[in-house]
């Protein structure tokens, strides 16, 4: 099962993401935790990626399309994969494309979460993430049992620096100007599935297992 979670920065794709990776197994592959990871390691793409990240851009696609060319090829791809924050724009869907037909991959469900603006700005200024295993929490809709600390591992939470309501706005304008015609893009392939990303983390997660399960 081969899936592209699309939606609004803080629409709950990786949160669902991780859902379905625990239940199913596929792995979640995520280029802004991919492109942070190589900023943390101090590579040169990730010295590259942090100034537009920073500022709330698109890192240029030729560093995404090519993380995601070696990812796609790792082996813990072979029984499906579900793609989170990639493609952000139609040059990324069209290389995408591309690149699945290369490896005979094809997407079988593309699923955009909707979400009001007022409740992603919540969302994204209470986010924090477990800086051990990854696990995401809100302070205030999922906040963990003992404060800043993750539930699962016992690891520090942080909050991302991109995460600030000022670095938030450029990033919702990106996501209009480029990431939102997306759905126009894949609602022809007969795989686009739009979901009601402002109902509660169970059911939108029932709701992604009942379109997966028809398959
Ligand atoms: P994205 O990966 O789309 O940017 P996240 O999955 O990181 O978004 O979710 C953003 C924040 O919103 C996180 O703090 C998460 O716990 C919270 N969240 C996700 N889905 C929901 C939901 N359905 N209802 C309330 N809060 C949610
Ligand atoms: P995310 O973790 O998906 O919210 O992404 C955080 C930041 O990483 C974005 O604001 C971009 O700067 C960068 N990024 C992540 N994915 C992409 C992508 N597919 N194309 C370009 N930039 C990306």
């Amino acid at each position: 099962m081969n899936l592209i979670l699309l939606g609004p920065p803080g629409a709950g794709k990786g949160t669902q993401a991780k859902r379905i990776t625990e239940t199913h197994g596929f792995p979640q592959i995520s280029t802004g935790d991919i492109l942070r990871e190589a900023l943390k390691n101090g590579t040169e793409m990730g010295l590259k990626a942090k100034s537009f990240m920073d500022q709330g851009k698109l890192v240029p696609d030729e560093v995404v399309i090519g993380i995601i060319d070696d990812r796609l090829r790792q082996g813990d791809c072979k029984s499906g994969l579900i793609l989170d924050g990639f493609p952000r724009n139609v040059a990324q869907a069209e290389a995408l494309g591309k690149l699945l037909d290369r490896l005979g991959k094809q997407i079988d469900f593309v699923i955009d979460l909707s979400v009001e603006e007022g409740e992603l700005v919540q969302r994204i200024c209470g986010r924090r993430t477990c800086k051990k295993c990854g696990m995401g929490y809100h302070i205030s809709f999922t906040p963990p049992v003992a404060d800043g600390i993750c539930d699962k591992c016992g690891g520090e939470l942080s909050q991302r620096s991109d995460d600030n309501e000022e670095t938030v706005k450029k990033r919702f304008s990106v996501y209009k100007e480029q990431s939102e015609q997306l759905g126009a893009f894949y609602s022809t392939t007969g795989r686009y599935r739009k979901l009601n990303g402002m109902a509660d983390i169970n059911e939108v997660y029932r709701s992604i297992e009942e379109i997966i399960g028809a398959a």
